[in-house]
This record gives C-alpha cells, structure tokens and sequence, in this order.
C-alpha cells in the first residue's frame, strides 16, 4: 500500500490530520534543498524505546542545519505518544519529521516556517523475518562517506541519504540485502540505515562516529556488551579488518541487532557474542521504562 494512502491520522503541526490530508506544497524548501531532518523511533508494547534521546538528537540535527524546532522536547513527545494512541498502535515504527516550507523559495531560506509531522505504522524485521535469524547479505558501496568538512554528517539530515540510496539500490541490483559504507578515507563507517559492529579475537570493535550517525542503538548494545564484561572498542577501523573478523552485525532502531553473514564474498557465521546481544537487546527494548530504572538502581 503506498504510503500516502492509508487510514489513519499523522500528526502534523500540532494537529491531527487524517493519514490521505497530511500533504505539502510542491515549493516547499526541503524538497529542492534538502532541508529535512528526521528519526526513526520504534514502540514495543506501548513504550517509545528512548524517546527523548530521538527527541534531543531531532532537535540537534535540525540546529546543525541551521534551525529550530517551534516545538519543546516534552511538546514532540507528548506528540509521538498521541500519534500513536490516535491510531492505535503499541508496537510500531515512528517517523518524526521536521523540515523547512514553502515561505521562501532559493538557496537562502531564513525566512521559511519550519513544519514538523509524526507518523507512525507497523513495520515487523527491516530486512525481513529470514535474515534476521539467518544474517544479511551486504555488498560494498560504490559511494563513501563524505569527510565532516564536506557535510553536516552528525545530522540526520534527509541529504545526507542520498548516497545511501544510490548505495542500497546498487546492493540491490547484484542480490545483496544492502551495503556497507566505507568513509572518504577508505575506513570502514555502516551500513545504510544502521550501525555495524565486528567481533575480533573475542573483542566488540565498532568504528568511531566521526562522519555517520552516533546511532541510538549503537550506544545501547555497546552498554549492553559491556554489563556483560564484554571489552568494546571504538576506533577507526580499516577496511583489512574485515578480514580478521568471526562475527559481524548491524545495528539500529529499525534494524535492531541484525547478523551478517556475508560482505561482498567473504562469510561469517553469526555466533555466541552476535546471538547474546540480539537476546539482551530484544530483552531490554521489551522492558517497560519502570522496569530499566529499576535495573538500574
Ligand atoms: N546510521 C544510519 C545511516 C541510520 O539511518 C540509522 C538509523 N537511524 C543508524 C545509523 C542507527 O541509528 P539509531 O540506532 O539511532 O536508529
């Protein structure tokens, strides 16, 4: 079903809209400039898995490109949560939106109004039920990532994805499930729409978040590697180490902890450190936010 034509209500502007009105104008500013920021967030039994670090990154990602939200933390929260409840949902995927409208029309656009729209629907494995126990297939991308000085990169920026299509359709085309990233050096950086992690002499290596998204789910996992007396280690990390690696996996809020099995030719088995995360991470998101603080107290 295409996306503009379903029941529902989206949230749009402080309003809720039906699912078919929730439209705008074709000179709207981030539809030719890329003027979009947005998040994917995932409920899971009625709980928004930590809503407000995707709330605080929505707003820093839209200040890196030069705007401000006309709503507060609390505001697009309450929001997420009323998207939900009008369509009654509790196990969904979220789309959070933000971008820049039609006032003005060029380059510049300091005078534009900033528009903002939550929707949400269900979405059950990204990459489907079969690879999610069995591992994704990823080619290399013919596209890297672009140095910090040449793109906000700690944005998540709608721009910024126009490799990452380029790059998944590529992976698409030769049978792969998507495409792992490389950095304009030639080091490796993640996936299209999530973060990798490989396992090395027993080690979690995970590159450092210098030019792609300082993924949510990223953070996660490696806390819960280390609540397991696991060591992690972030650094760079260079393409050869592909090579030395047992187990790889990508990770991130629609994707959650995903296994790889392949790279361009080259085999992993999904094994104990892979398979130990998945558990603890689907545990965790499973939780309801009483249940977290508890654990941690
Ligand atoms: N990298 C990219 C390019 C992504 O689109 C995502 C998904 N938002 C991630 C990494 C993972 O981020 P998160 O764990 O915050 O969802």
């Amino acid at each position: 079903v295409p996306f503009d034509d379903r029941d529902g209500w989206i949230w749009m502007d402080g309003a809720m809209v039906p699912w078919r009105d929730a439209k705008l104008h074709v000179l709207s500013h981030a539809l030719h400039y890329a003027s979009a920021v947005f998040e994917g967030e995932r409920c899971y039994g009625g709980h928004i898995f930590k809503l407000r670090e995707h709330t605080e990154r929505l707003i820093a990602s839209a200040k890196i490109l030069g705007f401000d939200l006309p709503w507060s933390a609390e505001e697009i929260d309450a929001a997420c949560n009323a998207t939900l409840a009008a369509n009654n949902l509790t196990d969904a995927y979220l789309r959070p939106i933000a971008w820049r409208g039609p006032e003005e029309m060029g380059v510049a656009a300091k005078h534009t109004k900033v528009h903002m729209a939550i929707a949400c629907w269900e979405w059950g494995a990204y990459f489907g039920v079969e690879q999610r126990m069995a591992g994704v297939r990823l080619s290399m991308a013919p596209w890297k990532r672009p140095h910090p000085d040449t793109a906000p990169t700690a944005s998540k920026a709608a721009g910024l994805y126009m490799i990452g299509t380029l790059s998944k359709h590529a992976a698409m085309d030769a049978g792969y499930d998507d495409a792992l990233m490389l950095d304009w050096k030639g080091d490796v950086a993640e996936a299209t729409g999530a973060n990798v992690f490989l396992v090395i002499d027993g080690e979690i290596h995970t590159p450092k978040p210098d030019n792609f998204l300082d993924g949510i789910t990223r953070r996660t996992v490696m806390g819960l590697a280390r609540t397991r007396q696991m060591k992690v280690v972030e650094r760079i990390i260079p393409e050869s180490d592909l090579a030395r690696a047992t187990e790889v996996f990508l990770c991130g809020t629609a994707a959650e902890v995903t296994p790889v099995r392949e790279i361009a030719g080259r085999t992993y088995t999904p094994g104990e450190i892979t398979r130990t995360l998945m558990t603890d991470y689907s545990a965790l998101v499973h939780m309801s936010p009483d249940d977290v603080a508890k654990r941690a107290a």
